[in-house]
């Protein structure tokens, strides 16, 4: 361990998501026992720049790691992202020697923690969001929790279609990322799944749910990621005309971003939180904390970004420019895999859903 860390900052930032306590119960019992203080900071970059801040002690992460939100609370702050929003915060940390930061929350949270770390500041972020949508990790804190939340209310769901042989299409959330709709679709036995990341064959869908009506199936669960933007509500009446099921229309939108943590975001605030504060304290900084084939690992936070927009397709001109072209490559057969990885699982999905 260096000398240099005294004090470490821990925030969380944008979208909440459930683990998120957890992760800063992590944090601060891992500082704590390397003898580094925790000062915990309000609502994000917001909370940073103002100074709302509060030295944690062990006692003040006790029983949170089970409540869902987050008790240094969330914002969103354009004005951190002007030249002089970074100066109040880099003032701010040298005001309350706070030497390095964990940061937890998606994109735009590691953007932030990037431009501190240029700053003098050294960063660690962590992916805390429901919507998995941080192509460097297989898993974000809260995705599991959010896709348990869905598939306990769309089984829900399903036993009154059953009674009554009648459909619900779900929209769920994910932003543009159609993992949580893939994966409880798939949990719930949907019989359509319909994701921004594949096109929609409407027509050979419907056919096979009323061949699927005429072979006596009585429940029809349509599963649509947010990401589809417009399409959900719309496709509900479609599908009643075409199919002459009677169908009904849900949004499960924040009910989701809620509640308990499941044992799966526990464990992984735990690693995750825990290797944040090695990696500091290792004089480390700029990486996202990830992982991948059920290893801790970690990926520098401007490789991540690139990688995102790769996955993503939006890639601009120059992007690549400060990689070699290894990396570059290395960066395609990373989204080949896990694009390939999507769509199998789509297709398994596809074919079972009869
Ligand atoms: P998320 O972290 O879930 O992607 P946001 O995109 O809203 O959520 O980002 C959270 C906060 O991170 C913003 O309110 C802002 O303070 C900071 N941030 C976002 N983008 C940038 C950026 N390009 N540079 C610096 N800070 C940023």
């Amino acid at each position: 361990m260096t000398t240099k860390f005294r004090r470490i900052g821990v925030l969380t930032s944008g979208g909440d998501s459930p683990g998120m306590n957890a992760t800063i119960r992590a944090v601060t019992r891992a500082a704590l026992e390397n003898g580094v203080e925790v000062m915990g900071i309000y609502e994000g970059y917001k909370g940073l720049m103002e100074g709302n801040m509060k030295l944690f002690s062990e006692r003040d992460v006790s029983n949170i790691l089970n409540h869902g939100g987050t008790i240094l609370y969330s914002a969103r702050s354009p004005e951190f992202k002007t030249e002089e929003g970074m100066a109040r915060a880099v003032a701010v940390c040298e005001k309350n020697q706070i030497d390095g930061i964990v940061a937890i929350g998606g994109d735009g949270t590691f953007r932030g923690a990037t431009d501190l770390t240029l700053r003098g500041i050294p960063c660690i972020g962590l992916p805390g969001t429901i919507d998995n949508d941080i192509t460097a990790t297989d898993y974000s804190i809260g995705y599991d929790t959010a896709m348990n939340t869905v598939i306990e209310m769309v089984d829900r769901l399903r036993d009154t279609c059953e009674s009554h042989a009648r459909c619900d299409v779900v929209e769920v959330m994910g932003r543009n990322a159609g993992y949580i709709a893939l994966n409880t679709g798939v949990a719930v036995g949907a019989s359509i799944i319909v994701v921004d990341e594949i096109a929609f064959d409407e027509d050979a869908a419907i056919e096979r749910v009323i061949e699927a009506k005429n072979n006596g199936k009585r429940n029809f669960i349509v599963i649509v990621a947010e990401g589809c933007e417009g399409f959900a509500e719309p496709f509900a009446k479609r599908f009643e005309q075409k199919t002459g099921i009677e169908t009904k229309f849900a949004r499960l939108a924040h009910v989701v971003r809620g509640g308990s943590p499941t044992l799966r975001d526990r464990v992984l605030a735990a690693q995750m939180g825990k290797e944040a504060v090695d990696l500091l304290l290792d004089g480390k900084s700029n990486l996202v904390v990830c992982i991948h084939e059920d290893k801790i690992c970690s990926m520098d936070i401007g490789y991540a970004l690139i990688l995102d927009r790769m996955y993503k397709g939006k890639l601009k001109d120059g992007d690549l420019d400060a990689f070699s072209s290894e990396q570059a490559a290395e960066m395609r057969e990373f989204c080949r895999v896990k694009a390939e990885q999507f769509r199998d699982l789509y297709n398994t999905a596809y074919l079972i859903s009869k």
